[in-house]
């Protein structure tokens, strides 16, 4: 049987590095965007940077046949057209990774080539929630080890999400968190900049009947229906469960911000027929606030299932929520017939 511990400290070494990396390369935006002639390539850099990362320190520590989807492969990055992106991300990764040369860079970056037919795997999404890297904002490293369709390890880096409940959701904190969760085991935050601070369990409290609810979803319209999560907090409210004004977000950080209590529901509601949810958005999240004390479901109530390649082909949006705001909103979708046309 796989040790689950050993694999979890694997996963949280590689997500504090490559949150290093990634707030490096905010720091230097405007650089990069001067060099690269392009404002989305900090995200770019990023996102090739933090995957090198993940998969050299999981190659090293758990050995060379490790199996990892990433996001993203070395195609692009191997173009010559792309020399300047090539060099950026070579500076972004040897901030952590020293003597790493183009060719350790683009060949770690292909260890995330991996594919989903093996009983256990490593899913990452090196830099989610890239409209909100690029204004500075929430964004996270979301690795997590899925056996059989669950994930059974989850370390998700926010290095800009507060740990203060009272600190603005919109402004970058300057350490940032970083959780890791066991299944069966619990959740534990850390701040993402110290991997030696003693990490805090995290263990959030049902709602209370009659408390107003306060939901977090996406900023992008385009990935959560706004028109259906205002409907399901009418229904809700009619229904003696008032709501705030819903609080938005970007990445997996909504997972987090959730199960910690923050936020009592994170509603993602599909917009558009046809749309799959990819695995590596989900699985890292996902566990962190399961293991926090969240049921996490699609809009129909069932399991989230990652045994269906890279998409969770199986499942239509996602509710993570406290159980009793789960039965409700759950309830209210049924009610209303969200997600009859999906
Ligand atoms: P968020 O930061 O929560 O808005 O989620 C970002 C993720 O949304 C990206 O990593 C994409 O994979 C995913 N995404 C892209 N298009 C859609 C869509 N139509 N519905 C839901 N998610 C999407
Ligand atoms: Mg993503």
């Amino acid at each position: 049987m796989l040790d689950y511990a050993q694999l979890c400290t694997a996963a949280r070494e590689a997500v504090f590095l490559a949150s290093a990396v990634c707030r490096e390369v905010q720091a230097s935006l405007d650089e990069l965007k001067a060099i690269t002639k392009d404002d989305k390539s900090p995200v770019t850099v990023a996102d090739f940077a933090a995957q090198a990362i993940v998969a050299k320190v999981l190659s090293d520590q758990l050995g060379e046949d490790v199996i990892l989807v990433g996001e993203e492969d070395s195609k692009w990055l191997r173009q010559e057209e792309h020399a300047t992106h090539r060099q950026a991300t070579l500076a972004a990764v040897q901030a952590v990774w020293e003597d790493a040369t183009e060719k350790d860079m683009l060949d770690a970056i292909d260890i995330g080539a991996g594919d989903t037919h093996h009983a256990g795997y490593w899913t990452l999404d090196p830099v989610d929630g890239t409209k909100g890297f690029l204004r500075n904002q929430q964004y996270a490293i979301a690795l997590a080890y899925v056996e059989r369709g669950t994930p059974v390890v989850g370390v998700m880096g926010c290095p800009n999400l507060p740990s203060d409940f009272s600190a603005p959701l919109d402004v970058p904190d300057p350490h940032g968190c970083l959780y890791a969760a066991i299944k069966g085991d619990g959740v534990y935050a850390h701040p993402a900049d110290d991997a030696g601070e003693k990490p805090i369990e995290i263990r959030r409290l049902d709602h209370v009947e009659g408390e107003p609810i306060s939901v977090c979803a996406s900023v992008e319209k385009a990935h959560s229906n706004v028109n259906d999560t205002d409907r399901i907090l009418e229904y809700l409210a009619e229904r003696g469960t008032p709501s705030r004004e819903p609080t938005r977000l970007d990445s997996q950080a909504k997972y987090a911000v959730t199960g910690r209590g923050q936020a009592d529901a994170y509603l993602r509601l599909p917009t558009r027929p046809g749309y799959v949810e990819r695995i590596w958005d989900h699985a890292a999240g996902s566990l962190v606030a399961t293991e926090a004390g969240c049921f996490v479901t699609d809009i129909f109530g069932n399991a989230l299932d990652f045994s269906h390649g890279r998409g969770l082909e199986k499942n239509k949006g996602v509710i993570c929520a406290p159980p009793r705001v789960h039965g409700l909103v759950i309830g209210a979708i049924e009610a209303l017939g969200i997600g009859a046309n999906t």
